[in-house]
């Protein structure tokens, strides 16, 4: 077959250890084959960001800026023991972290569901989407812990020194306190990229916050969310057949256990970190979730939720055979190809991006897995393949659709 060509180029950041070595595996085995890949790649290995002074991480996010479409693998997020490992010059902080906040972004996380690997939660048939704030609240606070009695007190000073005071507490012991903050900027964009992603994945939109508790505090999140979907969103909404629903958090929680799932869930920092971990747990495998960063503005950075599968790695340097699932990895690729195809019109692209992730599940589905599958899957008799194998097998199975 003619290679499918590509107009625009994708912005390709490279990783780390185990999902370096499978990110040349996919290209060579799954992509070069099939498309003429065009894109502009940045090395985020942890040795060319030293060498960089971290620069090629802020190059990557300027250049998502540029051409709106990114695919990631996973990086190491130095601490002391990468510090020595690496012989680092300093301590750099998460890539992640850079590109969200040059992006502003919100980060998408979903299950990919294949037949095999159930849900634990047995009504839950469609994925379950959490988007969770990135910025303020408990993560940004102020603590204190307080010796013994006295009164403690909200004191905002504005500019021109007026200042406007609420009680907080009167000790009569000893006691601790908190101050949380987020601003109102950060939450709009917050919302935009949930109403931008529910209107590009055909999905509804839940929000949820404990706004009958924080008249303040929450009820800006849920007032700001109206506001924005009332002015920009209710009618293309409608004409795209989704709703937006907002609800009490415990509402939402219990709602969720008896849903079906197909929807994206907003939460606030917190509850996003919490509800995330859970959701990911009961789908089965966090080598089997895929995330993707939106920005307000419409800029996409795609890639696995997992990390650099060190373990693996260090076998994989001994020489040693491994079994690590690289579907999560596969689909930040075929996110990305798909977005990609749709902003370019090219039809090609994004048909072979379906095609890559129906050979995937259908791997899977056939019985044939990772060993991380096997290890939980309904499947009487899962075949376990190694690393390699197992990404040919997936070739095989696209191979057949192009037949
Ligand atoms: P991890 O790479 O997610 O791996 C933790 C364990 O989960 C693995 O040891 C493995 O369990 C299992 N696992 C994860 N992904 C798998 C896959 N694709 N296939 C099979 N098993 C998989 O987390 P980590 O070991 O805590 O972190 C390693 C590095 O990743 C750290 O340097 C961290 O900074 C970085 N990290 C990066 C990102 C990112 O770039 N988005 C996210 C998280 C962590 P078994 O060993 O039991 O097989
Ligand atoms: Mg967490």
């Amino acid at each position: 077959m003619e290679k499918i060509k590509m107009t625009t180029p994708l912005v390709e950041m490279d990783g780390d250890e185990m999902t370096r070595i499978l990110w040349k595996m996919i290209k060579d085995e799954l992509l070069h084959p099939f498309i003429e890949l065009n894109t502009e790649y940045y090395d985020l290995g942890l040795e060319h960001r030293n060498a960089t002074d971290d620069q090629v991480t802020i190059d990557s996010a300027n250049a998502t800026k540029k051409y709106g479409v990114a695919v990631k693998c996973a990086t190491i997020t130095p601490n002391a023991a990468r510090m020595s490992e690496y012989e680092l010059k300093e301590m750099w902080k998460s890539p992640n972290g850079t590109i969200r906040a040059m992006l502003d972004g919100t980060v998408f996380r979903a299950p990919i569901i294949v037949k095999g690997i159930e849900p634990c939660v047995k009504n839950w048939k469609k994925p379950i989407t959490i988007a969770r704030h990135a910025y303020g609240d408990v993560y940004k606070a102020a603590e204190m812990k307080i010796p013994g009695a006295g009164k403690c007190e909200l004191v905002y000073t504005a500019e021109d020194g007026t200042e406007t005071r609420e009680l907080i507490h009167d000790f009569t012991g000893a006691g601790v306190i908190q101050g949380q903050h987020n601003v109102n900027g950060s939450i709009e964009s917050f919302a935009r990229s949930c109403f931008n992603y529910a209107l590009d994945t055909k999905q509804d939109l839940w929000f949820a916050t404990k706004d009958t508790i924080s008249k303040q505090y929450d009820h800006t999140f849920k007032d700001i969310f109206q506001e924005i979907f009332d002015a920009e969103y209710q009618k293309r909404f409608e004409e795209a057949g989704i709703t937006y629903f907002y609800t009490l958090i415990d509402d939402a929680v219990a709602r969720v256990m008896k849903s079906e799932g197909g929807y994206i869930w907003a939460c606030k920092n917190y509850d996003g970190d919490v509800m995330s971990d859970m959701v990911s747990s009961a789908f089965g495998s966090l080598a089997m979730m895929t995330s993707v960063l939106v920005s307000p503005d419409g800029n996409y950075e795609y890639e696995a939720a997992h990390g650099t599968v060190q373990r693996h790695y260090y076998k994989h340097l001994k020489g040693e055979e491994t079994s690590t699932n690289s579907v999560a990895t596969i689909f930040a690729w075929t996110g990305a190809l798909r977005k990609r195809g749709e902003l370019d019109g090219n039809e090609e692209l994004a048909v072979f991006a379906d095609r890559l992730e129906t050979a995937c599940v259908k791997t899977i589905e056939e019985g044939k897995m990772t060993k991380d599958l096997a290890l939980i899957t309904t499947h009487t008799n899962p075949i376990v393949l190694n690393s390699e194998e197992f990404i040919r097998a997936i070739r095989a199975n696209l191979e057949e659709q192009y037949r």
